[in-house]
């Protein structure tokens, strides 16, 4: 058995859509685009904020192993990482969404987060900021890590203790 390892992956769009340079933004991008020809803003766009990148995995014998133990700098609450900007010097395994991260083998992102599901030929869902106009219908639909048992790292020291088998993940 391979050891367990731990990796986080920082989802990129940190900031309110309504603050980016609509100018920039294509209608409808997502679907006309692949993902290499979205240009900054957009791919930013793409992530639906979800939160669950954010979460602790393990890897074992291949397979990716999701936990309910948080990056102890993800708030729950909005699903946003609470230092962003210096997220990589205070997280040194915080990764970021990008291209090889989204084709990585064993998949570690989300079932559900946009870019995976755009790389593989799927549509957005109907509970996609980008598609319902809302940026809380992430939360509403029980998509995102919000209103779930989840524990920060902090109190955790046996991550194995706390695989969890969702659907969404
Ligand atoms: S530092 Fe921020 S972006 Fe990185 S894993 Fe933690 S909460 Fe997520
Ligand atoms: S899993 Fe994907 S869509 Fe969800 S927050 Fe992370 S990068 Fe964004």
């Amino acid at each position: 058995m391979n050891t367990p390892r731990k990796h986080y992956v920082v989802t990129i769009a940190r900031r309110d859509p309504a603050s980016e340079a609509k100018s920039r933004v294509e209608p409808e991008f997502w679907k006309k685009k692949k993902l290499e020809e979205m240009n900054r803003t957009e791919w930013e766009l793409l992530c639906d904020g979800c939160g669950k990148c954010c979460l602790n995995k393990l890897e074992i014998d291949g397979a990716i192993h999701y936990t309910c133990v948080r990056c102890r700098f993800l708030d729950t609450q909005s699903c946003l990482c609470r230092i962003y900007e210096n997220r990589f010097e205070k997280v040194p395994d915080c990764r970021s969404v990008d291209l090889k991260a989204v084709r990585e083998k064993p998949r570690f992102l989300p079932k559900t987060c946009a870019y995976w599901l755009l790389d593989n030929g799927y549509e957005l869902p109907a509970w996609h900021p980008l598609v319902s106009g809302d940026k809380e219908s992430v939360h509403k639909a029980m998509k995102s890590v919000r209103g779930r048992l989840i524990i920060s790292e902090s109190e955790v020291t046996h991550y194995e203790d706390y695989i969890v088998d969702w659907k969404d993940i």
